[in-house]
């Protein structure tokens, strides 16, 4: 058992009843992630991405959760006002079967940060450009066990080697670390 620590809690709260599918916490979360900050935005490299359906008048935004390295076992569909969508539209992980939530360049996983920078956001930028106020932001204190905790650059190597192979990627690490000391 790890020791017990006091925690801050950050969760976002979604509102559906008020998204109206304008989209702007896309923007802003590509924006604000992209390098140099604000440079560029493409709502490809979002964190948060709002599933939609004008006709039906159904937007849900979804945040990038935990990155996947296999698909699950199963799959989930969901019925709204009548319309099934997609296997796993709602699903919040970057994982093989899908596009979403993956770098369109590099392939890389993506996974909301909350925004975390220094100097700290008020709010997360997407909450912040939510002027339907359909997104909430909280923080509650608990306890909880220590734990370690994967450092993005980890996640983001695990991932290429998923895909490309250990070799690969040693192989290519290798011929880029000899052509930046040459
Ligand atoms: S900014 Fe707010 S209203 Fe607009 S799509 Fe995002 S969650 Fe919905
Ligand atoms: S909290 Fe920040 S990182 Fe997460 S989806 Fe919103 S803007 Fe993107």
């Amino acid at each position: 058992m790890g020791e017990k620590k006091k925690k801050i809690i950050k969760t976002i709260k979604v509102d559906l009843d008020k998204c109206n599918g304008c989209r702007a916490c896309e923007l802003v979360c590509s924006a604000f992630h992209a390098a140099p900050k604000y440079s560029s935005n493409n709502p490809a490299r979002s964190r948060i991405r709002v599933i939609h359906d004008p006709l039906k008048d159904v937007y849900v935004p979804v945040y990038a959760g935990e990155y996947a390295k296999a698909e699950c076992m199963g799959r989930d569909k969901y019925v709204i006002d009548g319309k099934e969508y997609d296997e796993c539209s709602f699903c919040r992980a970057s994982c093989p079967s899908r596009d979403i939530f993956k770098e369109p360049d590099s392939g890389l996983p993506l996974k909301c940060d909350m925004c975390e920078d220094d100097p700290a956001q008020k709010e997360p930028l997407c909450v912040q450009w939510c002027l339907n106020d359909a997104l909430i932001y909280e923080e509650r204190e608990e306890e909880v066990e220590e734990e370690v905790k994967q450092e993005d650059v980890e996640i983001g190597l695990e991932s290429m080697i998923d895909k490309y192979g250990l070799e690969k990627i040693m192989d290519t690490v290798a011929r880029i670390s000899l052509s930046k000391k040459g």
